[in-house]
C-alpha cells in the first residue's frame, strides 16, 4: 500500500533540484543574505507575472497584510471587513494594527466572501475590505470593487493561496489597491522557509511599506517613520526566482489533477466537488470536497496511508480569540455547517495518475453514496 502524502514539497525539490542547488550556492557566494540581488530580481519578476507595477517582499505573508494596513493608514477605532473562513492571518493582522476585523459569512459554493452581504457589515468606522481567494478560487472581486468604490474603501486582495488565479483572464492581485502574498513553503509558489510579498500600482502606498517594512528607512539610517524588520530573506528569494518559472506548469498540473478528481468523483450524492465560477481560473491550493461524518471519513482514509486535512475545522468568528465579540453559528450559517463538512484532499502538481485514482477509489468506498 503506497502512501499518499498531503503534500509532497521534495518531490517538487526532486524536479528542480540542480537549480536550486546552483542558487543557493550562488547566494552563498555572494554573500547576499539580506536584500541584494535575488531579492531585487525576485520583486521585478513577480510584479511581470502579476502585472502590478510594485512589489515589496517581506518576511511572510501575514506581516505583507499588516504592512499594507498601516501603509494605507488603517488602525485603531477602523474596521475591516474579512471573511468568515480564512487562514487566521486574515483577521489577525486587522487586529495588529489595532482596528477590529468585521466578519462576514463566505458563498456555499464557492467558499468566498459573499458579496451580497458586504454592505450590512459597514459602518461609518470602516475602512477596507479584505477578499481571500480562498483555497485557489477568487472572490467575486468586480463585485468587491463596486462596493468599495461606492463606500469610499480601500481593498486589499489576500493572494495567500491563489498565485496565478484569475477572473476572466485578469490576474488576482491587480484588482484592488494592494494585494498580499505569502510564499509559506506549502502555497502554490513556496520557499524553503517563511516569505511574502505586497504588490500595489499606487507608487506611494509601495514606498512606505517598503519603509515600514526595513525600519522606516528611506535611504540608510534615514528613519523616517519607526518601521519594523519584516524583510524578504535572500536564499528565500533565490529559491523562489527558481521556482517563478515553473509556476504556470505547476499550475496547469494542479488544473489537471483536480480535473481528474472531478472526473472520478462526480455523480456520487456524499461526495460535494468543488465548483468554478464561470470565467473563473481556480489554481487550486487545496482540492476541497464536503462529506457527511468527517471524522469517520478521515480516519478511514489514513488508515489506508492517505493523508488529508481541514482548512478549517473552525470559522473564524468561532475560534476562542475572538469569543469576546460573542458570535454565534447563527450569525455565519454557511461558515458553521461548511467548518463541519470540508476535507482537503491532497492536492499538488506531482501527483500521479495512481494517486489521483487511489485516493478517489477510497473516498468514494468510504463517503460515497450518502446523502449530503
Ligand atoms: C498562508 C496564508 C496567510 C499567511 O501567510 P504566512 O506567510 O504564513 O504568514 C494569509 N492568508 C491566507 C489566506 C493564507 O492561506
Amino acid at each position: 500500500m503506497q502512501k499518499v502524502p498531503f503534500v509532497d514539497l521534495y518531490a517538487q525539490y526532486l524536479t528542480i533540484k540542480p537549480h536550486i542547488d546552483e542558487a543557493i550556492e550562488s547566494t552563498i557566494r555572494s554573500s547576499s543574505y539580506i536584500g541584494g540581488k535575488p531579492v531585487a530580481a525576485f520583486e521585478k519578476a513577480f510584479s511581470e507575472f502579476i502585472g502590478v507595477p510594485h512589489v515589496i517582499g517581506c518576511a511572510n505573508g501575514t506581516d505583507s497584510i499588516e504592512i499594507l494596513l498601516q501603509a494605507f493608514g488603517i488602525g485603531k477605532d477602523d474596521e475591516v471587513v474579512v471573511p468568515a473562513i480564512s487562514w487566521i492571518s486574515t483577521a489577525e493582522a486587522v487586529s495588529s494594527v489595532g482596528a477590529k476585523p468585521v466578519f462576514v459569512d463566505i458563498e456555499d459554493e464557492y467558499y468566498t466572501i459573499d458579496v451580497s452581504l458586504i454592505e450590512k457589515a459597514i459602518t461609518p468606522r470602516t475602512k477596507a475590505i479584505i477578499p481571500v481567494h480562498l483555497y485557489g478560487h477568487p472572490a467575486d472581486m468586480p463585485t468587491i470593487m463596486s462596493v468599495a468604490a461606492k463606500h469610499n474603501l480601500i481593498v486589499i486582495e489576500d493572494c495567500a493561496q491563489a498565485h496565478g488565479a484569475q477572473i476572466e483572464g485578469k490576474m488576482i492581485g491587480t484588482f484592488g489597491h494592494a494585494a498580499s502574498f505569502s510564499f509559506y513553503p506549502g502555497k502554490n509558489l513556496g520557499a524553503y522557509g517563511d516569505a511574502g510579498a505586497m504588490a500595489t500600482a499606487d507608487p506611494a502606498v509601495a514606498e512606505k511599506a517598503r519603509m515600514i517594512a526595513n525600519h522606516g528607512q528611506k535611504g540608510k539610517h534615514n528613519h523616517v517613520i519607526e518601521g519594523r524588520n519584516s524583510r524578504l530573506d535572500g536564499l528565500q528569494a533565490a529559491v523562489l526566482n527558481v521556482k517563478l518559472p515553473h509556476l504556470e506548469g505547476w499550475t496547469g498540473a494542479r488544473i489537471a489533477n483536480a480535473a481528474k478528481y472531478d472526473r472520478l468523483l462526480e455523480k456520487n450524492e456524499g461526495i460535494g466537488l468543488p465548483l468554478v465560477k464561470k470565467g473563473y481560473r481556480h489554481v487550486y491550493h487545496l482540492y476541497v470536497v464536503r462529506v457527511e461524518h468527517r471524522t469517520e471519513v478521515q480516519k478511514a482514509l489514513a488508515a489506508v496511508e492517505i493523508e488529508t486535512a481541514v482548512h478549517y475545522p473552525m470559522a473564524l468568528p468561532f475560534l476562542p480569540c475572538y469569543g469576546g465579540y460573542g458570535y454565534e453559528t447563527s450569525h455565519f450559517p454557511v461558515a458553521a455547517s461548511c467548518q463541519n463538512q470540508i476535507l482537503s484532499i491532497p492536492m499538488y502538481a506531482e501527483l500521479t495518475e495512481e494517486q489521483i485514482d487511489r485516493v478517489s477509489k477510497e473516498l468514494l468506498k468510504v463517503a460515497g453514496g450518502i446523502e449530503l
